[in-house]
């Protein structure tokens, strides 16, 4: 199975199609990760995508995903929990599969997350988005999984092999193949909080005790996502290449700011994986002139 590639990105939407489109002529090796349909998915009329009125968005998502699988792009369903810069590039989790990056794109459109009251401060220091990237501290401790989709199930059994768990539903879902050995928490998640050492998840049936939390839901904050990217008032920083605050990641679409439309996601994606297969050839010419 191949798990390295010039560029991965994220979410396979207008933005991140295009881009793969264009990543592909430029002979790129490319992934695109997608957790669902997104935005083009729900756009049942797209009236406006120049020369081609009385577009269907699903209708046009299927088109560019086969117009992207068609140039040589590989797509995987599976929704991005983290983007980690390393030597050389970036390691990208999307659920259990780790994958290498020369290069990333960021084109999540714009699902919103809403977070707890106390989550945020609390990101790295007891709460936790990715089970397998932080499991291990907590061996031989008690945790809590805050749950909103069927893919928290998976998580918190192989939580189970590690720790004490406690499963609370953020949102409802069907927890039929949960580890019995898991405690069913009653209630609804509230805030986080800290009590001495101890880390407190309030719910409106009371208090849970935890020496961790790990918060499932089917959509990631940027924020959780690669913390390392700058945003101003709500928005992503951008170079005139569409270039993040992090070299090597790029942004397209929805995600790069408004206006929020179908035409200015494929544009921009053909920008960034043009940016994207620039910036690799100024690193490889880069490495030849290093001194040996
Ligand atoms: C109801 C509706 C009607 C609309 N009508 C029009 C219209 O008429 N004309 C117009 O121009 N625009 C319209 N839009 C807006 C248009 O759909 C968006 O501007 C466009 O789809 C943006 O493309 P995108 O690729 O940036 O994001 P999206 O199309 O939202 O794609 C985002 C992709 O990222 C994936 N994703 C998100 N997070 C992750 C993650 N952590 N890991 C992996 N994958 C992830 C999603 O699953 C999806 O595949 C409409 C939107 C809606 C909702």
């Amino acid at each position: 199975m191949q798990t390295e590639y010039d560029l991965i990105i994220v979410g396979a939407g207008a933005a991140g199609c295009s881009a793969a489109v264009t990543a592909r002529q430029r002979n790129m090796s490319t992934l695109l990760l997608f957790g669902g349909d997104g935005a083009l998915g729900k756009a049942r009329l797209v009236d406006n995508y120049p020369g081609l009125p009385d577009l269907q968005g699903p209708a046009l998502l299927d088109a560019l995903r086969k117009h992207a699988a068609q140039m040589g792009a590989e797509l995987k369903r599976g929704l991005v929990r983290r983007v980690m810069p390393l030597d050389g590039g970036f390691s990208v989790l999307a659920g259990n599969d780790l994958y290498f990056g020369k290069t990333v794109l960021l084109a999540m459109g714009t699902a919103r997350v809403r977070l707890l009251p106390g989550e945020e401060e609390l990101v790295g220091q007891g709460v936790s988005y990715c089970a397998t990237c932080d499991g291990m501290f907590y061996k031989g401790g008690r945790v809590v999984v805050v749950a909103s989709d069927a893919e928290a199930v998976e998580e918190a059994n192989y939580l189970a092999t590690l720790a004490h768990v406690i499963y609370i539903k953020e949102k409802a879902h069907d927890t039929a193949l949960l580890d019995r050995a898991i405690e069913m928490a009653e209630g609804k998640p509230l805030a986080f909080r800290m009590q001495g050492e101890q880390l407190v998840l309030d719910t409106t049936a009371g208090e849970v005790l935890a020496d961790g939390a790990f918060v499932i839901r089917p959509a990631v904050a940027m924020t959780q996502l690669i913390p390392e990217v700058k945003a101003e008032n709500g928005a992503l920083v951008l170079d005139g290449k569409l270039m993040t605050s992090v070299p090597g990641v790029f942004a397209a679409g929805d995600i790069a700011g408004s206006p929020l439309q179908v035409s200015k996601a494929v544009g921009e994606g053909n920008v960034a994986a043009l940016s994207a297969a620039g910036y690799l050839m100024r690193m490889g010419a880069k490495k030849k002139e290093d001194p040996v």
